[in-house]
């Protein structure tokens, strides 16, 4: 509950997670003193390390400690592009690893220090100037934005800037880039049809706040991708939309014992093409449960090959 209290973000974060936050990026090792402090927000969330040893305060590393006992880490199909864009950008931690040489330049101190560029979304609105038409890309440019940050933030080269805002954002991959076409785009809650009917929801995209894009128990052999997957359905023309109805169920002998035999079974109606009776492969564990899994499972794919 203390590492969930740490990485709730938002407006009811507790105020000894800030101080933490403020620890962590005190208590940095020598490899990471290049690291600007201004921009060391969150281990969690950005690539940077704090100590993880003995040498660390004792309350921060339970934290880090529970985090790696439990196996967290960011995981999820797709989040929503309010989420992503609150991620910090410096160390991001899904970017390409090249996002670490653009933190030095001239450019990129003056997104610190006066464009105040913190997020993902501050980076993306810096970025978005250039497609302004207004915009005659030199650093010269008396276009409104130009002369704002030239002006208000005294910003002496706001095409150099906006173009750095861009390289930055350009090293997220598919994921973690607000610019992407991201299934919270096209993918909808399923409408309420008829009352006896539950219409599955489909859609993947992890909803909440940034608090959200963590998981526990996550398997360390398996690397999380950051590519996003295309869920447009596309129905075929000749598709036939009706509807069928599908009776499914799973049993299971001997059921918890170590000689279980677990069964699944689909009844359309007589003789139909679709009716089904399975025997659960021995690599899946046999239980009841199992068996009205893949009773499903099987009926989805043979009503839509
Ligand atoms: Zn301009
Ligand atoms: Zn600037």
């Amino acid at each position: 509950m203390w590492l969930k209290s740490y990485l709730s973000f938002g407006p009811d974060r507790p105020v000894w997670a800030l101080f933490a936050d403020a620890l962590f990026a005190l208590r940095v090792p020598l490899s990471e003193r290049n690291v600007d402090p201004e921009i060391r927000m969150n281990i969690f969330l950005q690539t940077w390390h704090s100590y993880t040893n003995n040498t660390q305060i004792p309350d921060l590393k339970i934290l880090t400690d529970t985090a790696k006992k439990f196996g967290l880490r960011i995981e999820g199909i797709a989040f929503l592009r309010g989420v992503i864009r609150q991620m910090p950008i410096w160390y991001h931690k899904e970017a390409d690893p090249t996002i670490r040489t653009l933190n030095h330049t001239q450019a990129s101190q003056c997104l610190k220090k006066k464009h105040a560029v913190r997020n993902v979304g501050d980076a993306e609105a810096l970025a978005n100037m250039l497609r302004n038409s207004q915009h005659t890309m030199e650093n010269n440019c008396m276009c409104e934005q130009c002369t704002h940050l030239r002006t208000n933030l005294h910003c002496e080269h706001p095409q150099g800037c906006m173009k750095q805002a861009l390289k930055l954002i350009n090293t997220l991959p598919p994921k973690w880039d607000p610019r992407s076409v991201l299934p919270e785009d096209y993918q909808r809650k399923p409408r309420e049809t008829e009352p006896d009917w539950i219409i599955f929801d489909n859609r993947v995209t992890t909803n909440g706040t940034l608090a959200d894009i963590f998981r526990l128990f996550t398997d360390p052999k398996v690397t999380p991708v950051n590519t996003l997957p295309d869920l447009k359905i596309r129905a075929p023309e000749d598709a036939d939309t009706g509807n069928i109805i599908v009776a499914t169920n799973g049993s299971c002998y001997n059921n918890g014992e170590d000689n279980a035999h677990a069964g699944a079974g689909i009844y359309v109606g007589p003789d139909h093409q679709m009716n089904r009776s399975a025997k659960l492969p021995l690599y899946i564990g046999q239980s009841n449960q199992n068996g009205e899994l893949v009773a499903t499972k099987l009926a989805a794919e043979l009503a839509d090959p």
